[in-house]
């Protein structure tokens, strides 16, 4: 089985995420894509961040409609600063050498992959894939894997249409009162005026 895990804030999920984890389902031929809220990410450490609880919700909201999509609160759960490869490590423990593990990120995420926690032990127990944005329209994996001892083929960057939306653009606008229409599904949309989030 190939599964891909596709970790962020979500704060909130937007077009861009959708657009880059059904461009790696298909682009990689995933049996499933696992999308795991951060609970207290490392690296956004010192930046306020929506309850979970919200974030999780407009996540399930967001890819209800795709069966091959599934929400995990397994970084959530977990106490202290959420690390991508303490949950690979329990994926991996949990599904068994049978099942390929994609880490499915943005080209941005991907150039820093060194400062990650651990990264070498990632790339032991997955591949990980970078989807272009139009901040980041490459990476130079030659660099990277010769940095961390990988084998090439660990490292990958997929092209995808470029959507440029971030978490950050759909923040401001909600507080500048401007529209989220289709940046966002129509259920987040809801949502965040629902719960008053990002006013
Ligand atoms: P913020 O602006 O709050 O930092 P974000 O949308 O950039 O939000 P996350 O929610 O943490 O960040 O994103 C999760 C993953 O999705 C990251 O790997 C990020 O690089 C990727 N990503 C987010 N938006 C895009 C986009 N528009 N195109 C490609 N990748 C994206």
């Amino acid at each position: 089985m190939k599964l891909g895990f596709f970790g962020g804030t979500f704060d909130p999920i937007h077009m861009g995420h959708l657009v880059v984890a059904e461009e790696a389902r298909v682009q990689l031929g995933l049996d499933e894509v696992l999308f795991v809220p951060a609970g207290r990410p490392w690296f956004k450490s010192e930046m306020p961040l929506t309850e979970a609880k919200h974030r999780l919700a407009m996540v399930e909201m967001a890819i209800a409609s795709n069966p091959t999509f599934r929400p995990s609160k397994i970084e959530m759960c977990r106490p202290g600063p959420s690390y991508t490869v303490d949950t690979l490590e329990s994926l991996h423990d949990d599904l068994g050498e049978d099942a390929q593990l994609y880490v499915v990120l943005g080209a941005d995420a991907l150039s820093e992959l060194e400062r990650w926690h651990r990264p070498r032990r990632i790339l032991e127990l997955a591949t990980v894939v970078g989807v272009t944005r139009p901040s980041h329209r490459s990476v130079d994996l030659g660099r990277l894997s010769a940095s961390l001892g990988s084998a090439g083929d660990r490292l990958r960057l997929l092209e995808g249409p470029l959507i440029e939306v971030s978490g950050t653009e759909i923040r401001r606008r909600v507080h500048e009162g401007i529209s989220i229409r289709y940046l966002v599904p129509e259920a987040v949309e809801a949502y965040i005026e629902e719960h008053r989030l990002y006013q």
